[in-house]
């Protein structure tokens, strides 16, 4: 047992370091720990300054982001019924979500870490307020919602983050927070889990993670027990299946694995609709107590 290393999640110092394999990258080795008392899996040592430098150059947005042919029907039900006017979406990625919400008359403004995709932003979408992440912090203004999607799971200390993001509230403000579930049960979690002995014998390489994105991997009990460890009133908190990581478009079926893991998907998807508590992201609202 490893006494000096603190779950991310609850802080308990009850964390052993698993037999997952190593992650190399930026000439260090990440270990992943496993928390005994709230079961999170997460990366030790924590992400430097060089590290995220290094993984979040501008070709990670390039590469996951700039998709607008998305539409965020399903967040904007989610928060209309609260009916708040001011949005803010830290960590906001190409600001398509802030996009959408722009077009439904809400005041959005985004934050992000990177200065290069700031001005790309910027020059983007004219009626949206963008500031850098380092000036964000110098600002007063606060808001009724803040959102952040897919955020925490990249964070050394995701605590620290929804602290100092309090003051940004309005008191009767809500944190929106999405995110994935990577340890939660699903019928895509469970096949992951069969066929990695299998892939452990044939092939131990392709089960390495290669970068660092996601430093905690959660599941549904200890999501609620981080923001309940936070003080926040939840008011919603939803499992969803997305069948991630695997496809789940035809077009992208090149080969009989690639066939076997749309059907996987696709079932996984079928089978969360039976199941409330599987999936493999969560949508959090919540409110300060
Ligand atoms: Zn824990």
């Amino acid at each position: 047992m490893n006494l000096s290393i603190n779950c991310l999640f609850c802080n308990s110092n009850k964390t052993v370091a698993t037999k997952q394999l190593p992650i190399y990258f930026n000439s260090k080795t990440f270990i992943w720990n496993k928390c005994e008392n709230c079961k999170l899996l997460f990366l030790f040592p924590h992400l430097s300054d060089s590290d995220k430098e290094a993984m979040y150059k501008l070709s990670y947005h390039t590469t996951y982001y700039f998709n607008y042919n998305e539409r965020y029907y399903k967040q904007l039900e989610i928060i209309k019924s609260f009916e708040k006017i001011s949005f803010l979406d830290f960590g906001c990625g190409d600001a398509g979500l802030l996009f959408f919400l722009l077009k439904s008359n809400y005041e959005v403004t985004g934050v992000e870490y990177d200065n290069a995709l700031i001005e790309i932003l910027t020059s983007k979408f004219n009626k949206i307020n963008f500031i850098q992440e380092c000036l964000f912090w110098e600002t007063s203004a606060t808001y009724d919602i803040i959102h952040l999607g897919d955020v925490l799971e990249h964070l050394s200390n995701p605590a620290d983050l929804m602290n100092r993001l309090k003051k940004y509230l309005k008191p009767d403000g809500l944190f929106f927070v999405e995110g994935p579930l990577e340890c939660n049960p699903s019928f895509g979690y469970y096949f992951r889990k069969s066929t990695y002995f299998f892939r452990n014998i044939i092939n131990r390489e392709s089960l390495r993670v290669k970068i660092p994105y996601h430093i905690t991997y959660s599941n549904a009990n200890n999501q609620q027990l981080f923001f309940d460890g936070q003080h926040l009133e939840k008011i919603i908190f939803k499992v969803e299946e997305a069948g991630w990581p695997y496809i789940d478009k035809m077009v992208e079926i090149k080969s009989p694995w690639l066939l076997l893991q749309y059907f996987v998907s696709k079932i996984s998807i079928f089978f969360s609709f039976f199941f409330s508590c599987w999936g493999n992201r969560f949508i959090y609202i919540g409110k300060q107590k």
